[in-house]
Order: structure tokens, then sequence, then C-alpha cells
């Protein structure tokens, strides 16, 4: 079975303006381009075309959601908010989220293609899935949206899983620098939804992420924070994954793994401070498809995030689907030898104390799952 794709060119149309970076209107700046623009997104899409996946890949043709799949995340406020402004220029729908025309419309068409990967994959049509779609979503709240992000993609088809497809456990694993607070909130207390995320320790939202935070109620324990410090690197990468990720999800067992999939852990994002490879990535995609393969018959979707270096995030973005897709395009990543050569790419000791910490969360978890 084949990889499946969303893709659709008004995801590139989304325009977030003129700014200085993530530096809002207004701010006495000479104006650059804004960190969220469809530069890295538009060369991921076309490496893919240049190297030969993307004709292997199963295109996924994405619509719109529905209000009635939006609404089981977010508040009726925030939806006739974010639609009321489609028709306006410049506005800044809540914290970094600038919006421009139209805007709401491609917002809901990224949520839907989303919905429409995890359904192909759920139904069967195909194996694996990555939905390569604009505006992110990982940092929109119920009632905000938040930076760069309108509405919670990944979120919203994970609720669709649960809520329309009656899947009994579903576990998000979110690689993106920043921490995913809006797919927290969203499942904060929810039993039937494991939310991982590894981040950058206090990188944005401020003063979000930490590991005390595992969800409350009924969802006590089943929200799980790995915050590394900045500098770390694939060695760091990939003990997470084996000593925290990987157990969390045999103890939760889900019946389907979504990964909220930014790049901006990758070395020269100029919105983070981690130093992740495409053979870094490419490794954590082997880890997540064989623990998907032990437990959910493969079952795994992917959902584009953040990763503002044009230059490399390609090459990350390309390493990932040729892992879920099997298939080795000959194309080598011009950057790998350069960011494999920078120093500290091993665990370092204050980033081993972090995991081992963390590996305090997964004990709790197996012991609230009952799975082992
Ligand atoms: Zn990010």
């Amino acid at each position: 079975m084949a990889t499946g794709f969303v893709f659709h060119e008004l995801y590139m149309w989304h325009n977030t303006g003129n700014f200085a970076g993530p530096i809002p209107f207004g701010a006495p700046v000479q104006p650059y381009e804004h960190s969220e623009n469809p530069e890295t997104k538009r060369r991921l899409r076309n490496l893919l075309e240049v190297s030969g996946l993307l004709r292997q890949l199963t295109p996924i043709e994405p619509r719109q959601a529905t209000d009635t799949e939006i609404l089981r995340v977010h508040t009726r406020a925030h939806l006739d908010r974010i639609r009321s402004y489609n028709d306006l220029v410049g506005v800044d729908a809540g914290v970094y989220t600038p919006m421009g025309r139209g805007s709401f419309d491609i917002a809901m068409l990224a949520a839907g293609g989303v919905i429409e990967a995890a359904d192909a994959v759920l139904d069967r049509k195909v194996e694996n899935a990555y939905a390569l779609v604009r505006p992110p979503g990982h940092h929109a709240l119920p009632e905000l949206a938040m930076g760069f992000c309108l509405f919670g993609n990944a979120a919203i088809a994970g609720r669709h899983l649960l809520e329309a497809r009656r899947l009994d456990r579903i576990a998000f694993v979110d690689w993106d620098v920043h921490h995913g607070n809006g797919t927290q909130a969203a499942f904060w207390e929810e039993p039937r939804a494991l939310t991982i995320s590894v981040h950058q320790d206090n990188c944005f939202p401020p003063n979000s992420g930490y590991m005390h935070e595992n969800g409350a109620g009924k969802g006590e324990g089943f929200n799980i924070n790995i915050p590394l410090p900045p500098g770390s690197g694939v060695g760091a990468y990939e003990a997470v994954f084996d000593r925290v990720v990987l157990p969390s999800l045999h103890a939760f067992d889900p019946n389907i793994i979504i990964v909220p999939s930014g790049f901006d852990a990758g070395a020269h994002d100029p919105l983070g401070r981690q130093m992740m490879t495409s053979e870094g990535y490419r490794s954590l995609t082997r880890k997540l498809k064989a623990a998907a393969d032990a437990l959910c018959g493969g079952r795994l979707v992917m959902c584009h995030e953040g990763g503002y270096n044009a230059p490399t995030v390609p090459f990350f973005g390309l390493a990932v689907m040729e892992e879920l897709s099997g298939v080795r395009t000959g194309v080598l990543d011009p950057f790998q030898e350069l960011l494999n050569g920078l120093g500290y790419q091993a665990l370092q000791p204050h980033q081993d104390a972090v995991i081992r910490q963390a590996e305090g969360l997964v004990r709790r978890l197996k012991e609230k799952s009952g799975h082992e």
C-alpha cells in the first residue's frame, strides 16, 4: 500500500503579509517576509516532484472542514470570528496569527485536508499519509488563534476519529520545535487521547510545555511534554524517542498515531535552536513507523506544522516521506554532511537528565493505561 499525500495550491495562497519574521504589524523594523510564508512548503512539494517521489505517492484531495468538525475543538465564537475576517486584509486573528484575504477558507481546507488524510489511512486506501497543509495548527487554542495557527488541524482530525469514526484511542507525537499547546489543550481532560510533545524548552508559547503539565480529570497522565534544552541534536532526539515516546505509545496502545510535523527543530532554523538533520528525521520516522506497525496496523498520519529554513526543510520532508513510503529516490541531502559535523550532535548529560525525568511520566502512564 502506498503513502497518501495531501496538497493544494490554495494552501500557498494564505497570505501572511510583510512582516519582519514573526514580528507583527506596526513594529519599528524594516519590513521583511513573514516567517510563515509559503516558500518552505512550496519548495518541499517541488523537491518531491523533482526527486520523483511525488508520482509514487497517492494524492488525497482535500476538502473544507465542516463547522461541526471545527466545533469539536473550537468555540463557536472563535469559528465565527475567523470566518468574519475572511474578506479582510492584514488582520491579526489572535496572538501572532496574521490572515490575508481568503485565509479562513484556506484554513478550513487545511483542517479538512488532515481529516481526509486520516480517513484515507483508516479506510485502508493508503497505508500512511502526509498532509502538507497551510496554515499550521498545533498552537491554535479552542478560543484563540495563536502562533500562525487558526484552527487545530491535527486536533480536529483527532476529534473526528474519536467522535465520527469511533476509534477508542488516538496518540499524537508532535516533533515541531515549539510546544504543541493547542493539541494539549484540546485533549486536556481526554483519556482517549495521548498527547506527546517533544520541543525546545520554553521556546513558544512562553511558559508553556513544561513536564508537570500532564492533563486533568480523566485525562490526567495522558499528556506528556519533553522540553529539551536548546542545542539538542540527533542523539538527544533519538534518545527521547527510544526512552519516552516509543514506550509511551506501547503503554497506551493507540488505534492510530498522528504526528504534527514541524521541521523547525532542524539546524539552521530561524525560529528554533535545535540541530536536527534529514537523517535524524528519517530515523525518528523509522521508529514511529515500527511502533505503528506493531500497535495499529501501520496507521500513521503526519500533518505539516512549522519549519522555516527554506533551503533545508525540503530535504527533511523528503527523508520523512521516503521513509513513510519505503521508496528511496537516491537524492542526497547536500546539507547532511555539514549538519552532521556540528558539535554536540550526540546526547549530552544535561539532555540525558531531562529524558531521565520524563521516563517517570512513562511509568505513570503504564500504571494508568494498564497496557504494558
Ligand atoms: Zn514550530
